[in-house]
């Protein structure tokens, strides 16, 4: 990654920090003060990462005022032609990237690109079986709070008792009995691998379009960290930001066969006109997930969240399922008698972002949970490696454990100082 701000030696319009700093004091003020409470702590939100200054380049270019309703070749409006350049590239590094047939680079987010399978497979009221929100799943996967639960007759399958991983047995049992019309894999807090192959066979069996939400874990699966979902699946949908660590943003790669149906899902039956600028971004983005660079990147995540599960394990924080093959990990605090609204917030005061998390059968209510969830993509961006992540469980146990949530508790700023320490060794967003 470079500094912080890279100056453009030809005249560029976009990105010019200095201008809005005159112009709106309020607005670039929140600009500044974010990047700095970036920098001041340990980011653990296993959703988020640090995108290049590249990528945020793009995104603050000129390519934001254009509309181009449609596809390259056929859009809408006149003048496309450089952002049919754009999105074209996107559109070939991602099927490059994931050995994809096809690629749809206009979702503007996770959700947007999940609705567009509904739209491209399911009639209201059809059927879908998915994972179940508080064992892991997703709000999109079928919750009553979300168009997909509202207009959708979703049915859900859960996590094993003993295992803590996902229970096939149930989801097998599940899809002979209801003959959903879509089974969706994937999730915002699965720490294990998932067997593609059983859901393809499975889907074969009863007749039903195999989906893959792998909005969480696709990085992984750019850098080859851990197996694709792409050979078995009708579509996989996903976020560009969080391992990724592309724009914020989403996108879908699907069959030759389904090409068709999920484009016109995507536009016009659920968006207008893309964001241009974001489509870039992305494409500069799968340019950065096709070097060795990224991919030694994504190893560095998984063996960083290994052994972050196994030290907080050791602090007696420990592990749902045991420990993780992923960026991300669940921990259940019952055993430290600690909620997980309580730690995040005792995190929070020592200086480290994590968020609570219900665990698999989970006695509490959602808003106060008796788990955390941790992920690695933040702190591998800034070269934390094996014996940062001693450190971190080692401050996270001290702020859960003995912490409070008032920063001035003598633990919290002890720990403060610490993850202080750590972060000015392996910073945020380095300054030129
Ligand atoms: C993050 C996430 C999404 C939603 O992505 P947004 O960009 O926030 O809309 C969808 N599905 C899963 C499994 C996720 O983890």
């Amino acid at each position: 990654m470079t500094g912080p701000q890279s100056s453009a030696t030809t005249p560029f319009y976009g990105s010019d920090f200095d201008a809005l700093a005159a112009f709106d004091p309020e607005i670039s003020g929140v600009l500044l003060s974010e990047l700095e409470r970036i920098r001041g702590g340990l980011q653990l939100i296993a959703s988020e990462n640090m995108s290049s200054p590249e990528v945020l380049t793009a995104l603050g270019s000129t390519l934001s005022n254009k509309y181009a309703e449609g596809y390259p070749g056929r859009r809408y409006y006149g003048g496309c032609a450089e952002v049919d350049k754009a999105e074209q590239l996107a559109i070939e590094r991602c099927t490059s990237l994931f050995g994809a047939d096809h690629a749809n680079v206009q979702p503007h987010s996770g959700a947007s690109a999940n609705q567009a399978v509904y739209g491209a497979f399911l009639q209201p009221g059809e059927k879908i079986l998915a994972m179940s929100l508080p064992h892991g799943g997703h709000l999109t996967h079928g919750t009553k709070v979300s168009f997909s639960g509202k207009w959708f007759d979703a049915v859900h399958y859960g996590v094993d008792k003993q295992t803590e991983d996902i229970d096939y047995d149930q989801v097998a049992a599940l899809a002979r009995e209801h003959r959903p019309k879509v089974i969706c894999a994937g999730g915002s807090a699965i720490p294990r691998l998932i067997d593609f192959e059983f859901f393809r066979n499975l889907a074969d069996e009863v007749g039903a379009v195999f989906w893959v939400d792998a909005a969480h874990f696709i990085g992984l699966v750019a850098g080859k960290a851990i197996p694709s979902p792409v050979p078995y699946a009708d579509v996989v949908t996903f976020t560009t930001h969080k391992v990724l660590r592309g724009p914020r943003s989403g996108a879908l790669v699907c069959k030759a066969e389904h090409a068709a149906a999920l484009d016109k899902a995507v536009f016009p039956m659920m968006q207008g006109g893309p964001q241009m600028h974001t489509i870039a971004a992305k494409a500069v983005n799968f340019k950065e997930c096709a070097t060795p660079e990224y991919a030694q990147y994504t190893q560095a995540v998984v063996a960083n969240a290994a052994r972050l599960a196994e030290k907080l394990g050791e602090h007696g924080i420990r592990p749902t399922t045991g420990g993780t093959d992923t960026h991300l990990s669940l921990h259940d605090l019952q055993g430290v008698g600690v909620t997980g609204k309580d730690a995040e917030a005792r995190a929070d005061a020592a200086g480290i972002v994590l968020n609570k998390n219900a665990i698999p059968f989970d006695p509490q209510k959602p808003g106060i949970a008796s788990g955390i969830r941790v992920g690695t993509p933040c702190v591998t961006t800034q070269g934390m490696g094996l014996e940062q992540m001693d450190t971190i469980a080692e401050l996270i146990a001290t702020a859960v454990v003995k912490g409070d949530a008032d920063p001035e508790n003598a633990v919290s700023r002890e720990v403060r100082g610490a993850v202080t320490e750590l972060v000015t060794r392996f910073p945020a967003y380095p300054r030129a």
